[in-house]
This record gives C-alpha cells, sequence and structure tokens, in this order.
C-alpha cells in the first residue's frame, strides 16, 4: 500500500490523512523517546505537514533537546497514543509514528539514530542505516 496513507489513535478520536509519500522512516533510541514509546525506540514517518489533513485536538508536550532546539511530542488528549513529533528547527514537517498509521502500508525504518542512548538489549533491523547521535542534516535537494 502507499500514499495516501490513514491513521487513528487507538480511541479513534484523533484521526489523519496523508496524500503524499513520507520523506524518511527512522527509528530513534533517544530517552526522550524510549519513554515516549515506553521502552523501545520510536518509529517515525517524517511527512510535509502540507500534505497532512489532521482530524481532532492533538495535545502538545514540547522540551528543549540538547541541540538547543524545542521538540515537541503530539498525543491523544483522550488515549495517550503517542502520534507526532515536530522539532523548531524543521518547519513543513512532523514525525508521525508508525504506530498510527492503519491499513496494509510496507513502510519500514531506512535509519536507526541516537544508538549512544539506546539500552543494551536494543535490536536494529539488519541493513539499516545506523547513527550514534543525530545525522547532520542532509542539504536541500536542488
Ligand atoms: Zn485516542
Ligand atoms: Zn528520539
Amino acid at each position: 500500500m502507499s500514499a495516501p496513507y490513514e491513521g487513528s489513535c487507538n480511541c479513534g478520536a484523533i484521526t489523519a490523512t496523508f496524500a503524499s509519500e513520507p520523506m524518511a522512516v527512522r527509528q530513534c533510541w533517544c530517552r526522550k523517546c524510549q519513554k515516549a514509546s515506553a521502552g523501545g525506540p520510536t518509529t517515525n514517518a517524517l511527512f510535509a505537514t502540507d500534505t497532512m489533513d489532521l482530524r481532532g485536538a492533538v495535545k502538545w508536550s514540547g522540551y528543549e533537546a540538547d541541540s538547543g532546539n524545542t521538540v515537541e511530542q503530539g498525543f491523544c488528549p483522550e488515549c495517550g497514543t503517542p502520534i507526532f513529533g515536530r522539532n523548531s528547527a524543521r518547519q513543513g514537517s512532523w514525525m508521525v509514528r508508525l504506530g498510527f498509521l492503519d491499513g496494509d502500508h510496507d513502510l519500514f525504518p531506512d535509519m536507526a539514530i541516537w544508538l549512544d542512548q539506546a539500552p543494551a538489549w536494543a535490536r536494529v533491523p539488519e541493513g539499516i542505516e545506523t547513527c550514534a547521535t543525530q545525522p547532520a542534516p542532509s542539504p536541500a535537494k536542488s
């Protein structure tokens, strides 16, 4: 299955449609993500916000990351399902927790980041790119 993708939280109060393919799909093993995911990494598809149709009121909780950027995590205020992440340094795109997406999609993480902070039992899918921290932002493609 490819775009459009449909997403919903566990209780159905938040739903969304994503009209385009994600720009990247990544696992993040940073400590904040371990807390957000209840133990493992978060797995996120990066979608452009202008191709997103969001229905329902997401609750946001922010913190200042080591980079100095503000990172916000969005979740359903009714059932607590983690749904989004967004970074003040990256306007125009949000990370969407892969578990939010419904249906038989075949999105798969292509990179695992912040392995420096991963627990000893962490296992990363074979063959994907890894990064000890955060990869440098890729230059805009011309
Ligand atoms: Zn919900
Ligand atoms: Zn993270």
